[in-house]
């Protein structure tokens, strides 16, 4: 029995070894587009900044090592086409250029994502570079190595944009950043926003919203090197350009095998992970799965779901006819990043997302201390947290500041089980004065809406 992995990431590659721990006799072949496999997307920011020092370091098991655990991992291999009723792969070695053919009898599709590149004007300039793989850092280091650039453009707000300016700002550029939407870190509300856009002006980051960029330009040197951002009229010098407008789902392969695509355009699949084909399963950033607050289709391309999801999808495409199947429920969204010193989290819906999903949401905003009033060192803590006015259940919850973590991972935990705000209440947190005040900041949001209520 043949199964045949495509996208060796997240995703692909936890799926292939827990299928080999399910059934160590499978034969499995992993095909991977990028040189590298298990590459730690997440950490490509740092690596820019050399807070992550080494190439190596973001590679979490390289083919060879794949190889010892009995899977063939093919790097630079890309499947361009799946003819599900022959069970037949067909792509290309693109060391070699060599078409292949190889035949499957389960499938698993783990193609992620892409970074979405809008056709800006002079996108094609040296120094205009986008970040999502290994690669894609590799050559911005190349090119900072080369050209030492000065000043740096970051397009889009989101975490990534983010969390690139962070780390251009380390290695010493001037850094502007500009966002189309009306603020930075557009899956949040305007008061977390607007706290990130005071840190990045406080770190020297030249922000601008509700701007569209134009294109970029090499000041007339005709050199095809990028010189400048172009944004509603204005005009700002950067030798580099990173683009972070967003990602969308890797979804052709599926789409052309058959496969059913979901309404927010990723791969639809079943809790089993099984894909509308039978014998193919897909798991990572190229699905959509349910919400587990709202109960619509969402997506959430983030690595420790595509991880769980890869598991699901790894340990059912290995089973046995009639072994039960695992399951995967859905998600929170929860996510968090950093941006500078602030931690940034949220987990569920947004207010004005409960109310769309049929909820009548009310919340309650508080700003506390990382520790007691009256013990040096404290930071700001903020949370906004969001229940249901009828039912009492909590919603979600975005936070900011210090404990970003603490504050994110208990509110999730609290969507996971259905509590509601009289649960939170009396829930029993840890305190001690240096970790924070009597009552946690979860507690005391959950007090004043239970007031409300
Ligand atoms: P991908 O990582 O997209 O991997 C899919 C692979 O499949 C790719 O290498 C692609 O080349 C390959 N492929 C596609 N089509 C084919 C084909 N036809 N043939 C062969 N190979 C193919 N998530 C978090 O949870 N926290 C974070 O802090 C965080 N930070 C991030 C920072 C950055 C800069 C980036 C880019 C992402 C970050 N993420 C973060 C997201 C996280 O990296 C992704 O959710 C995760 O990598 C998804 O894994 P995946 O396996 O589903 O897909």
């Amino acid at each position: 029995m043949r199964l045949a992995v495509v996208g060796g990431v997240a995703a692909g590659t936890k799926a292939a070894s827990r299928a080999r721990r399910v059934d160590p006799e499978l034969d499995i072949v992993l095909y991977q587009e990028e040189p590298d496999t298990s590459i730690s997307e997440c950490g490509l920011p740092y690596r820019l900044s050399g807070t992550v020092g080494s190439r190596d370091s973001l590679i979490a098991r390289t083919p060879e090592e794949f190889g010892e655990k009995g899977i063939e991992a093919r790097v630079l291999h890309r499947v361009e086409r799946v003819d599900h009723e022959r069970r037949v792969l067909t792509g290309r070695n693109l060391k070699t250029g060599e078409p292949f053919e190889e035949g499957y009898d389960r499938l698993l599709i783990s193609t992620g994502a892409r970074a979405k590149m809008p056709p800006f004007e002079g996108s094609e300039l040296a120094g205009v570079f986008p970040l999502r793989f290994l690669t894609d850092s590799d050559a911005i280091l190349e090119h900072i190595r080369e050209h030492s650039p000065g000043r740096a453009a970051v397009v889009g707000g989101g975490y990534i944009g983010l969390e690139v300016a962070e780390n251009l700002v380390s290695l010493g550029l001037e850094v502007t950043l500009v966002e189309s939407a009306g603020h930075v870190a557009a899956a949040y509300g305007s008061e977390v926003a607007g706290k990130i856009q005071d840190h990045l002006a406080e770190k020297g980051v030249s922000v601008h919203t509700g701007q569209r960029v134009d294109g970029f330009s090499d000041g007339g040197h005709g050199d095809g090197q990028v010189r400048s951002i172009s944004f509603e009229g204005r005009e700002a010098p950067a030798e580099l350009v990173i683009v972070g407008a967003g990602i969308e789902p890797v979804v052709e392969l599926a789409e052309e095998a058959g496969a059913e695509i979901g309404v927010t355009g990723a791969i639809r699949v079943n809790e089993r992970m099984e894909t509308s084909l039978p014998g193919v399963w897909a798991a990572g950033d190229n699905v959509e799965s349910s919400h587990l607050v709202g109960g619509a289709p969402t997506w959430a391309p983030l690595g420790d779901t595509a991880n769980q999801m890869g598991r699901v999808a790894g340990t059912n495409a290995a089973l046995a006819d009639g072994d039960t199947p695992l399951e995967f429920p859905g998600v929170l969204g929860t996510g968090i990043f950093k941006v500078f010193d602030l931690g940034v989290a949220k987990t569920g819906l947004l207010e004005s997302d409960a109310a769309e999903a049929g909820f009548s949401p009310v919340s309650a905003t508080v700003e506390a201390g990382s520790s007691a009033g009256y013990y040096p060192g404290g930071q700001e803590v903020f949370l906004k947290l969001v229940a249901d006015k009828d039912s009492g259940r909590v919603l979600g919850a975005e936070t900011c500041g210090a404990q970003a973590d603490k504050m994110v991972d208990i509110c999730a935990t609290a969507l996971w089980g259905r509590l509601t705000v009289a649960d939170l209440i009396n829930l029993d947190l840890a305190y001690a004065p240096p970790f924070g005040p009597a009552l946690s900041p979860v507690i005391q949001a959950a007090t004043i809406i239970s007031g409300k209520l």
